[in-house]
């Protein structure tokens, strides 16, 4: 028999590759999402799969799953800014009350549990790079509160039931992560530029593009998640790369990719918008064994091909 693992939010952009691993690894695979922000597109290819299921349904609601888990990876939330920002109570609901009936689940099913947690409970951080150790600067009334502070509850929930139930737990903390699905719409800054570029219009730099940001290329992030979601280490792991660089450096690196003709415009910066933001990988490195290993122009080239075939194509991405 397979050993059986159930991904919430498996139809998002991390979901789905993490989906396409397990499957890969010998697992079968319960794929939960209510596509809100997730796309049925994601997981087209594994549809028909013998280990491969799709179930479409809310995480917040009571979850009942037939048969054994061995693993719950519960990565169902809105996640770019945009999208949380336009469901503030559903992202507040998923990462409390969907965590709590995760959490439920894999105690009734003895089943270990992994927390796709963020970088975003650092917030505006005051240590840099940010280390498993510092706590962070969130503000929690803030419009990215929603995010954040759901983000940290469950963390929270997490170390509670390991705690108290003692429950097999595991907690990523993952910074700004890109590739192939994420949707072109989804309001962050790599999608925007990417779609901006090839579409010839105005680049939009929020603020006056000194914040930094530190940007993984997808396939290291998963290594990184089935790295920890195999070894014993119960506390928050940073995965991401630690490449730094500015938005605005950001934004001209995929100008020239694309050689596009696109103008760098400025536009209001959002309240609370991190200045910052750079994993210390140390921990991960030393636990794991894992580092981020695929270059951003490499990365950037990957991911611009997917972009491209979906704008050429026409489809809703
Ligand atoms: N950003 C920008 N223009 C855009 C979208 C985002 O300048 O069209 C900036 C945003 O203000 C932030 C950075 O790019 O400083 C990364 O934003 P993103 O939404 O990708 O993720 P975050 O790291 O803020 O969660």
């Amino acid at each position: 028999m397979p050993e059986r693992a159930l991904i919430t939010g498996g139809a998002g952009f991390l979901g789905s590759h993490l989906c396409d691993r397990f499957v890969k690894e010998g697992y079968h695979v319960i794929c939960m999402d209510n596509l809100s922000t997730g796309r049925a597109e994601n997981i087209q290819h594994l549809i028909g799969h013998e280990r491969f299921e799709f179930i479409k349904y809310d995480v917040t609601e009571y979850l009942h799953v037939g048969g054994e888990l061995d693993i719950i990876l519960h990565f169902a939330s809105p996640a770019s800014p945009v999208d949380y920002l336009e469901m503030p109570i559903q992202t507040l609901k998923v990462g409390s009350l969907g965590t709590h009936k995760a959490l439920g689940l894999a105690k009734e099913k003895e089943a270990r549990f992994l927390l796709a947690s963020t970088s975003e409970v650092y917030g505006d951080p005051q240590i840099h790079p940010q280390p498993e150790s510092y706590w962070g600067n969130v503000n929690p009334i803030g419009v990215r509160g929603v995010y954040d502070e759901a983000k940290r509850f469950a963390e929270a929930l997490v170390m509670a039931y390991h705690r108290y139930h003692n429950l097999d737990t595991r907690i990523v903390r993952i910074f700004n992560t890109y590739g192939p699905r994420m949707r072109i719409d989804d309001g962050r800054a790599l999608p925007t530029f990417m779609s901006q570029a090839l579409r010839g219009e105005d680049i939009t730099i929020y603020g006056d593009g000194s914040q930094t940001r530190s940007f993984c290329y997808v396939d290291d992030l998963i290594e990184g998640i089935y790295r920890l979601a195999n070894s014993d280490y119960i506390e928050p792991v940073n995965i991401g790369n630690p490449e730094e660089i500015s938005i605005l450096e950001f934004a001209r690196e995929i100008v020239n990719l694309t050689g596009s003709s696109s103008k760098i415009v400025f536009k209001d910066l959002p309240i609370d918008d991190p200045k910052v933001r750079q994993p210390d990988t140390s921990l991960a490195e030393k636990v794991l064994g894992w580092k981020a290993k695929e270059n951003r122009s490499e990365g950037l080239k990957t991911t611009l091909d997917y972009f491209r075939s979906k704008i050429s194509d026409r489809q809703p991405v």
